[in-house]
């Protein structure tokens, strides 16, 4: 049976960006739907950073189409991509290190969007309870008042899924999200993801296969700027061409 429109989140078709004529992205596609955990795998250099760079406009694609629940965002501006929807974790956490974990969130709070409108904003209830419920989300409600530069590194990746949950993004991007986690830090994570995933999507791009198979309800795997294989963790790990190019690796 065809799929509604309605229930894909995003659109993806053919999508290419070349750099001084090398193809990082080759005709890619793919579709996300609503709700869906969807995994994206590969080797270092295959392009899935610069997916999510073209998705959330930080980079201009050569060709191909974006939509995000049937509009085409690839000729918006970052800021105006992240209005409608779409919400992305960079592979680094970029916190407010000498701010306090409440501070952080509620800088990332819609309506306290410069640190200046922070300082002359006063503190609504909404905001304390937005914040609160955030911070339980994510495991820092004990470390509300601790400085961000004092959490663990697994701590600092969280406050910042934190900071974009807070504005509510029905697509959220996360970029190696559990690289230089520990053990129960990543198990932490796949829970929180579940978690976040009932009521939005989720695009991760992520390398641990362990922590893929906990998570993903669709894994692609790209190879040179193209789809390699794609389909459910069991089918991926199976398909001869990924033991081939990725796992064997
Ligand atoms: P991955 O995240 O899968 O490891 P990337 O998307 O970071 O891969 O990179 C894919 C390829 O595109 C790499 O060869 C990288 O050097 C190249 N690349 C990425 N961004 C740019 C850019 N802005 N200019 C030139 N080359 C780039
Ligand atoms: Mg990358």
């Amino acid at each position: 049976m065809k799929r509604a429109v309605k229930d894909i989140i995003l659109a993806v078709e053919g999508l290419t960006v070349s750099f001084n004529g090398f193809k990082a992205v080759d005709d890619f596609s793919m579709y996300i739907d609503e709700g869906q955990i969807y995994v994206i795998i590969g080797p270092n250099g295959a392009g899935k950073t610069t997916v999510l760079d073209l998705i959330c406009g930080k980079t201009k694609l050569t060709s191909g189409s974006i939509k995000y629940r049937n509009k085409e965002i690839s000729r918006m501006k970052e800021n105006k991509i992240v209005q409608v929807g779409v919400g992305r974790k960079f592979q680094t956490p970029s916190v407010y290190e000498s701010l306090t974990v409440f501070e952080n969130l509620e800088l990332s709070y819609p309506t306290a969007r410069s640190a200046l409108g922070a300082i002359f904003f006063r503190r609504s209830d909404d905001i304390v309870q937005a914040v609160k419920s955030i911070a339980k989300e994510i495991f820092l409600e004990e470390f509300l008042q601790t400085e961000a530069g004092l959490l663990s590194h697994g701590q600092k990746q969280w406050l910042e899924i934190g900071m974009l949950l807070i504005q509510d993004p029905k697509l959220l991007m996360l970029d190696e999200p559990v690289a230089g986690m520990s053990v129960a830090e990543r198990e932490k994570t796949a829970q929180l993801l579940r978690k976040i995933a009932t009521g939005r999507s989720v695009l991760v791009i992520e390398h641990d296969m362990q922590f893929v198979e906990g998570i993903a309800d669709h894994v692609t795997v790209m190879h040179q700027g193209k789809v390699l294989s794609e389909g459910s963790i069991e089918r991926v790990k199976n398909d001869p061409r990924v033991i081939d190019v990725y796992l064997g690796h």
